[in-house]
């Protein structure tokens, strides 16, 4: 038997099946426990998150009014530690060639339905433009595995010339990358590079499923892919992004494993992961997601994202467009602190004029434009916030973390967010949309903590009227 050690760098020892077999069991043996119910509420009432055990008797208690409490408790978690900041992103496709062949995924190498596509850097070139003439300043690229075409000299062509870019007013001032588990080597050129946070899905952490999933590739290897994120850390890279694809298997032992693997990282490195994305598989060309007869409904899925919420508190999460609005206004209030807007899932889309279907990875569920998500956003009383300044302020890994718990994210974050909302009002938006967003920045500069960060915004402001761009604290 392989013993669990959270503080082990070997995949099957702190991903450890017996413990979350055994987890699964306490959970369905305690979840009508309302006695335990509620000592572990009060615990997360604490704000200093959960164990994967203690989350997960949350998980199986269908006890509808501790339900309204773990609801209730999410969301004013979210607004303690979030606000009502909304970070935006889009996701850029650069190629989907693929050496792989995962089950899920339509750019599996045996699909040969689907052209193969390679930006080319004028293409970037092309993509960014369109991308920064959406207003957009933060970007994850994405890309499939495969050394011939698209290397990791590649990828970092590609990101120099995503930085390089300087379109009108626009910029993209942060790039995250969702490319395949790597060497440390290319952890630290990914680092050396200026990225923001590493991303990569675990897509399930159940080993057999793994290797049934991803029968043939480089991605076949379960203890490669799951200790990737260690070696990011080794090669320098402080923020890294996990998320399990929903719907390949059963949504209580991804739910386990996934804080297991946060409780791993913060064990080992100190830092939890920067973020959590909670994709869900989609339609895609070849792929049917009822194939997979591990689809969650909405309602456990949004519980999810509550207990993930209350679970790790100050760790972002991403919600992307593979869901509908509806589900997404949902979840954004019960803790989601990223989304993307006006997407497109194809390679080379956003130079395209109507959305191109061919190589799109999955069909996406919010086909609303940028300034339509960031209108919807603003109506429901958030803040679309285009800030990128932690990481270039260097303030990634635990010196992020430690700010979130000072309680500093008031002074900070949500000025920043004021002001590149104001950017983003000044290059890019529809006159509503203009409209709505000035009234709601003057609301909101009342609710900045210190009374000189008030003045230096009114101050900056003004000067985003007058032509000046990129102010941050
Ligand atoms: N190829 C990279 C890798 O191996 O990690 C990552 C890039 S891939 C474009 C990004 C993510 O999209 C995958 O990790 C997977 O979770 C997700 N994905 C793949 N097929 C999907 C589908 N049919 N529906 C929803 N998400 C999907």
């Amino acid at each position: 038997m392989i013993k669990y050690d959270p503080k082990s760098l070997k995949a099957e020892e702190f991903i450890n099946d017996e413990e979350i077999k055994d987890t699964l069991k306490y959970a369905d043996e305690n979840k009508d426990n309302l006695e335990l119910v509620d000592s572990i509420l009060k615990k997360a009432r604490e704000r200093k998150g959960l164990s994967h055990r203690e989350a997960s008797v949350l998980l199986a208690c269908d006890n509808k009014e501790k339900i309204e409490e773990m609801y209730d408790l999410a969301e004013q978690i979210k607004k303690d530690f979030y606000g009502n900041r909304i970070v935006m992103f889009a996701p850029l496709y650069l190629s989907n060639y693929c050496v792989n062949g995962c089950l899920y995924c339509p750019y599996h190498q045996k699909n040969k339905n689907i052209p193969r596509k390679k930006l080319t850097q004028e293409e970037v070139k092309k993509e960014v433009i369109a991308l920064q003439d959406m207003g957009h300043k933060r970007l994850a690229i994405e890309a499939g595995e495969d050394p011939v075409n698209n290397p990791i000299e590649y990828i970092l062509d590609c990101i120099k010339t995503i930085y390089s870019i300087k379109h009108k007013n626009g910029a993209i001032r942060r790039v995250n990358v969702n490319i395949a588990a790597t060497t440390v080597e290319n952890y630290r050129k990914l680092k050396e590079a200026g990225i923001g946070t590493y991303i990569l899905f675990q897509e399930t952490y159940h080993k057999e499923s793994y290797e049934y999933l991803h029968p043939t590739g480089p991605k076949h290897d379960y203890n490669y892919h799951t200790e990737a994120m260690d070696r990011a850390m080794e090669g320098g890279i402080d923020d890294v992004g996990i998320g399990v694809l929903f719907g390949l298997d059963k949504y209580r032992y991804e739910f386990a494993g996934l804080l297991m693997h946060a409780e791993h990282l913060e064990a080992v490195h100190g830092v939890g992961p920067h973020t959590i994305s909670v994709p869900r598989v989609k339609r895609a060309d070849d792929i049917d997601p009822n194939d997979f007869d591990n689809s969650l409904s909405d309602e456990m899925f949004c519980k999810i994202a509550a207990l993930i919420r209350i679970a790790v508190p100050y760790t972002g999460m991403i919600i992307s467009t593979r869901e509908t609005p509806e589900i997404r206004e949902k979840i954004i209030r019960l803790g989601v602190s990223q989304i993307s807007g006006g997407s497109r899932t194809s390679v080379g889309g956003y130079a395209e004029e109507e959305r191109p279907h061919d190589t799109e990875q999955f069909d996406v569920s919010d086909n609303r434009t940028l300034d339509e998500v960031v209108n919807w956003l603003m109506r429901a009383g958030y803040i679309p916030s285009f800030c990128t300044a932690c990481y270039r302020e260097g303030r990634t890994g635990d010196r992020f973390m430690s700010l979130c718990k000072a309680g500093e994210i008031q002074n900070c974050c949500h000025p920043n967010a004021l002001m590149t909302l104001k950017e983003f009002l000044m290059d890019y938006a529809s006159s509503d949309t203009r409209k709505i967003g000035e009234e709601l920045i003057e609301k909101e500069i009342d609710n900045i903590g210190k009374e000189k960060v008030k003045e230096i915004v009114r101050e900056r402001l003004v000067k985003i009227e007058n032509g000046e761009r990129d102010f941050r604290f």
